[in-house]
Parts: structure tokens; C-alpha cells; sequence
């Protein structure tokens, strides 16, 4: 397993072609708005290394019988599952922000499952392409970024009939090395602090959509691959003097939008192509896989929870009943999403290639809460952490010859606490809540791994409801038979 220095001087290595502000960024792992987010990816191989999280951090490869990361490991039993859930949470609770491994495990894991079931039905070799490609990813130790979510375009319109083709990922040429691919991949996390980026079809397919049906792997680095990075509320605060205005000053995530510009896809890298009748089990699978992953969120709500408890210590306000009652209630909330991620991991079960999938139903409830519960926890946390939170003037004044006393003086709460402290988890708050980690606390729980839409009809889709009108049949005596 990789160190997190080891894993940094690895990015280093990587000829990424990196566009933010409409320059080209020679060297992102040192630009200061993307170093967070590298050292929130570094800190999921700093944990790995430490004994005391080795259960839940590590796992034993199925294929090489070495101990390897967790991120990248096949999940061979129910308790593989929990210890998933546990990851998530650990890691969101040690960075308070996404920590982007997940999407990458959650690919491999989907098409561990798929392209087996492909070969089932095709007699296609899809499967052990993919073990060899894992036995490199797990012997590697590296950080992937799971690819789904297209452009989409006109979201009326399958992909074949979009005006611009390239709305979708798609094949364009076919040569004797592998396949040429052209298209984007939006809101891509983590993107430019991957050495891998595994792509997959974003919706279910039919056969007019074949090209469209493509599945693969390719070095980030590849030729043809552009990553243009997205903006986050409050970004630039990265770049100001005093860390203490950013709330966090270590750690952060990113999304990117990556175009891959007729890019060569060599065939030992492809992992579906046509099957389009599988293109819609792979998302569900990826779906529900990284629905479970977000107990990340219950993280970084331990987070949010200490940083409102801490601000009501400092206010002088933490015997208020009504403050004790708004921290149970986050509390609440916070374990209930807790237990959504756990209950759809225990409830797992085999597929027909070995891998343990989990509960769907529950996966799709559990996510669908996240789409909720992280806003009522950000508006209590708010609620508690008063007006100042985004009135606060900057660190510079609080420092300033001139008027750094007047700011010291009229800011300062509870005696025993310095203003200081009072600035640094305020900025917390505005952080987590209105700021760079909001991005992934509050709009990645609303629109992540799908938004809230794609779950109800997943959970539409899956529950038994003839079971359900069969029980209040019989109990109400309309037919007793049944
Ligand atoms: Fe992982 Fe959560 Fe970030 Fe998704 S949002 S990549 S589940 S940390
Ligand atoms: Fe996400």
C-alpha cells in the first residue's frame, strides 16, 4: 500500500492537462484551491497505514491474498459491506469533506458483478479483462475515478437522437489496437487527483444506443483527456493570507467536467461494448453501491455537530434547553442516515460472480434521506451558531495593528475563550455550510450518486407492494385466502 507521500509524489508523476480560471494549471497538487482536496484523497492512505484502523481501512485481496486499501478491494462478505459504511464515515469524520476514493471503489465493485454476468449470457471474456485490470489497480494501490454522469443534453432525447452526439460518451471508430471514444463525464470528484478514470454508461440503453453502451479504463493522463475544474462557493478563500478564514484549511473536494477528445481505448481496457442491455445494470449496481457510500455524510455531520455543541460552549449558550434539544435532534438525524447505509450492508447479498451487492431498496432509502437530512442538520447547526457566522470580518482585521484590538474585543464570547477560537469554528460552520464543503455536504447529498428523483422510482420499482395489499387483504377480510 502506497503512503500518503508516496501517493502525492505519484500525482506529481501524472501529465494531467488541467484547466481552471481559463488557464492551464501546470501543477495542480500544489495549486492552492485543488491541494485540499489531494490531501483529503492522501488522507485515505495515511489511515490505512495506521494498526488501529487496519480492520476497517484494509482488506485481504480476493485475487492476490495481500492486504491492500479497502478503496480498492471486492467486497467478498456482508461485513466487507459494513466495514464500508464504517470507512465512509471515519474518513468524512476525519477530513469534514468528500474524500472522492469511494466513486472509484464503487465502479469496480459494479463491474465486478456485471461484466461477469455479461459473460454468462454473451460468452465474452469481459471478466477476467476486468480481474487483470484490478490485480493492477489493487497492486498499485490507486485512487480511480468512477465515471458515470453524461452531459445529457436534451434530457427528452435517448443518446442516438441527441442533435449533438456527443452528449453522451460514445464510440466513434473502431481500429485494431481498441476503441476511439468522445464525449464528457460532468461533475466529475476528484477527478484530477486520480491516477485512473473508469467510465461507464449513465443511463439504460437500447439497441439504437449501442455505441453509446461503453464501459472502460484509462490512465488519467491518457492522451485526449482534458479536465476543466469546477468553481466552489467560497473558493478563493483557499488563496487569501490567513488560513483561518477558510473553516478548513487542510482538507476539501472537487468536481471537474472531463472531455475526452477521440481518445484510444485499448481493448484489454474495455469492459462493455454493445451489450447495451447491460448498460442499465451497471448504473443500478454503481448506483446503489455509492447511494450506501454516502454515509461519508454522517462524517462529516460528527463535523458539524461538535463544531455546534463547541460555538454553544462559546456563546455561553450550551444549558439552554432548546439548544440541547436542536443537538439531539442533529444527533438523530445524523444516526438515522447512519443506520439507512449500515441496514442496506447488512442486508446484502452474493451475486452470481462473488461479489456482495447491497440491499438495493435500502440503499435507495437511505440515499433519498441524505437528499434531506444534511440540510436540517446544516439549519440547526446555523440556527445555534447565530448571525456572526456570516457577518465575521476577515482573519486580516482580527490581526490588524489598528483595529485588531476593537475586533479581539467586541467578537470575544464566554471569558476563558479566545476570540480566535471563536473565529476558527464559526468558520467551520460557514464552511460546512455555505462554503467549499457544502459543496459536497448539502448539494452532492441532494444531487450525488443521483438525485432524489432517480431514487423514488427506484424505490417505487423495488418494493413489494402486491405483498403489502396481500397482508391488508387478509386482515381486513376482503379474502382470506390469500
Ligand atoms: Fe465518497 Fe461521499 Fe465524496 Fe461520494 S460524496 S466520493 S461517497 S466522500
Ligand atoms: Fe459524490
Amino acid at each position: 500500500m502506497m503512503t500518503a507521500s508516496q501517493y502525492e509524489e505519484s500525482l506529481r508523476k501524472l501529465n494531467l492537462v488541467v484547466y481552471m480560471f481559463g488557464k492551464r494549471i501546470d501543477d495542480p497538487v500544489d495549486h492552492p484551491i485543488i491541494r485540499p482536496s489531494m490531501n483529503a484523497v492522501a488522507k485515505t492512505y495515511a489511515m490505512a497505514q495506521h494498526p488501529e484502523c487496519a480492520d476497517i481501512m484494509t482488506a485481504v485481496s480476493h485475487i492476490s491474498g495481500r492486504r491492500i486499501n479497502r478503496f480498492t478491494h471486492i467486497h467478498q462478505s456482508r461485513d466487507d459491506l459494513i466495514k464500508k459504511t464504517k470507512m465512509g464515515r471515519l474518513m468524512g469524520a476525519h477530513t469534514g469533506c468528500c474524500f472522492q476514493r469511494c466513486v472509484g471503489m464503487d465502479a469496480l465493485n459494479a463491474l465486478s458483478i456485471v461484466t461477469y454476468d455479461m459473460d454468462q449470457r454473451h460468452g465474452s471474456s469481459y471478466y477476467q479483462r476486468f480481474l487483470k485490470y484490478l490485480a493492477f489497480v489493487q497492486e498499485h494501490d490507486l485512487t480511480c475515478d468512477g465515471a458515470m454522469t453524461d452531459p445529457k443534453g436534451d434530457r427528452s432525447l435517448p443518446p442516438h437522437q441527441q442533435p449533438d452526439p456527443d452528449m453522451y460518451l460514445h464510440v466513434v471508430t473502431e481500429r485494431e489496437e481498441g476503441i476511439v471514444v468522445r464525449g464528457a463525464k460532468a461533475h466529475q470528484t476528484g477527478a484530477v487527483n486520480s491516477h485512473e478514470v473508469i467510465v461507464m454508461p449513465t443511463i439504460a440503453m437500447r439497441k439504437a444506443d449501442e455505441e453509446y453502451a461503453v464501459a472502460f479504463a484509462l490512465p488519467s493522463d491518457a492522451q485526449g483527456i482534458t479536465y476543466i475544474m469546477g468553481r466552489q462557493s467560497c473558493d478563493t478563500r483557499k488563496m487569501e493570507a490567513h488560513a483561518l478564514d477558510t473553516g478548513n484549511a487542510a482538507f476539501g473536494g472537487h468536481e471537474a467536467l472531463i472531455v475526452f477528445d477521440d481518445v484510444l481505448v485499448p481493448w484489454e481496457r474495455v469492459f462493455m461494448y454493445k451489450e447495451y442491455e447491460f448498460a442499465g445494470a451497471l448504473v443500478e449496481k454503481f448506483a446503489a453501491y455509492h447511494r450506501q457510500s454516502y454515509a461519508c455524510k454522517v462524517g462529516v455531520g460528527d463535523v458539524l455537530i461538535g463544531a455546534a455543541q463547541t460555538i454553544a460552549e462559546y456563546n455561553g449558550a450550551q444549558n439552554a434547553s432548546h439548544i440541547k434539544d436542536k443537538l439531539i435532534e442533529m444527533n438523530h438525524l445524523n444516526e438515522t442516515l447512519y443506520c439507512g447505509s449500515l441496514s442496506c450492508a447488512s442486508e446484502g447479498h452474493q451475486e452470481p460472480s462473488g461479489t456482495y451487492c447491497v440491499n438495493t431498496l435500502l440503499a435507495n432509502v437511505a440515499k433519498q434521506n441524505v437528499t434531506r437530512f444534511p440540510y436540517e442538520i446544516a439549519r440547526l447547526a446555523q440556527d445555534i451558531a447565530g448571525g456572526l457566522m456570516v457577518t465575521l470580518p476577515s482573519a486580516s482585521d482580527l490581526k490588524s495593528p489598528e483595529i485588531g484590538r476593537w475586533v479581539e474585543k467586541y467578537f470575544k464570547g464566554r471569558a476563558g475563550v479566545s476570540t480566535e477560537k471563536r473565529f476558527r469554528i464559526l468558520r467551520l460552520i460557514e464552511n460546512l455550510t455555505l462554503g467549499t464543503a457544502a459543496v459536497g455536504y448539502l448539494t452532492e447529498s441532494m444531487h450525488g450518486a443521483g438525485s432524489p428523483q432517480a431514487q423514488r422510482i427506484m424505490i417505487a420499482r423495488q418494493v413489494n407492494m402486491k405483498e403489502k395489499q396481500r397482508l391488508a387483504k387478509k386482515l381486513c377480510g376482503i379474502d382470506e385466502n390469500i
